[in-house]
């Protein structure tokens, strides 16, 4: 793999007709921080905060986690890195957190919605999020936010901690940006009354896509049965992008399909120019948008959305092909 994409590591991730994407990293440990030299990417777009407290025997302090965001900023140089706070309860979970057995973990108790209801939790992840980010920009995005009330009870725990740091007269963060994850569908129809209140936002598509569909995305029974290049994805999309942009509000998709390519080309082709990915896809991703025209795919995926069936991933692969992306 490195061999095959090395040349293209330094070069920008620009398409043929000039569209500028930004290409960034899904990280989890402070080992998968070397990739962003390795890749090329621009930063993290996605910041698993929930790896290394899983990994863990015992909770980690506010002194162990600001030592441990401090060395994933320190390791980051100046690229941006987008730390997510902690998502367990659905598929993750703490081995010394007492979880009560739920029948749908995946609709369950889980993400932002454990950190509202254990605020000294959240609050202690954000001021150690806040005291890693002395002197520099936080960017930090809230898991699994269903409705705006939920991002502004979120928020207003980040402004308690900003609150108290200034008065402790600590060295503050150059800047606090604050965004939510997409993964609830439920938000979608709240985003006029969130947009003006965020910063950014990121598309969690894994979860969104099973919500969507209502399919567990841990399901082999199911995994194949719909797919993220469909009607419905494509038209949510763009409903999406248009708000988005309409708002001024960056928008990006940190879910496994920003990291396919044809995936990538589809979710560009409709608007998004931001994307998060694991490391290996880095590499294809980039040489894919390299080879390509936005503006004729665009033009050509205006055309699919009103298509019915499932012939979508097929025929975008044969954009592909024609064009030689
Ligand atoms: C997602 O849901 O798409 C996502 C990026 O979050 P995770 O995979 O960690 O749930
Ligand atoms: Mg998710």
């Amino acid at each position: 793999r490195k061999r095959l994409y090395a040349e293209i590591i330094d070069e920008p991730a620009v398409s043929q007709d000039g569209v500028a994407m930004s290409i960034n990293l899904n990280c989890g440990l402070l080992i998968d921080l070397q990739h962003l030299s390795d890749t090329g990417a621009d930063g993290v777009g996605l910041y698993r905060t929930e790896i290394p407290f899983m990994i863990r025997p015992a909770y980690p302090d506010v002194e162990a986690q600001t030592e441990l965001y401090s060395r994933v900023l320190e390791l980051s140089g100046d690229r941006p890195i987008v730390f997510r706070t902690l998502d367990v309860g659905g598929d993750k979970s703490l081995p010394y957190f007492a979880h009560q057995e739920q029948e749908n973990p995946a609709l369950g108790w889980r993400a932002i919605r454990i950190g509202l209801d254990r605020p000294a939790m959240l609050r202690k992840q954000l001021r150690a999020l806040l005291r890693a980010s002395a002197g520099r920009d936080l960017r930090v995005m809230f898991p699994m936010i269903a409705e705006c009330a939920e991002f502004e009870a979120a928020r207003a725990i980040l402004d308690l901690e900003i609150e108290r740091l200034a008065r402790s007269g600590a060295p503050q963060p150059r800047r606090v940006l604050v965004g939510a994850m997409l993964e609830v569908p439920s938000l979608i129809w709240h985003l006029p009354a969130l947009l003006p209140r965020l910063d950014f936002i990121s598309v969690g598509s894994n979860d969104l896509m099973q919500y969507m569909f209502a399919a567990d995305r841990g399901n082999p029974r199911i995994n194949n049965r719909y797919d993220p290049l469909s009607p419905p994805m494509l038209n949510m999309f763009r409903h999406l992008v248009g708000l988005c942009d309409a708002a001024g509000v960056p928008l990006s998709v940190c879910g496994e399909m920003a990291g396919r390519p044809l995936d990538a080309m589809a979710l560009i082709g409709i608007g998004f120019r931001s994307l998060s990915m694991s490391p290996p896809a880095v590499g294809p991703v980039k040489s894919m948008l390299r080879s390509l025209n936005v503006s004729g795919l665009s033009d050509y995926i205006e055309t699919l959305y009103p298509v019915r069936d499932h012939s979508l991933r097929e025929k975008l692969r044969a954009f592909a092909l024609d064009h030689g992306v």
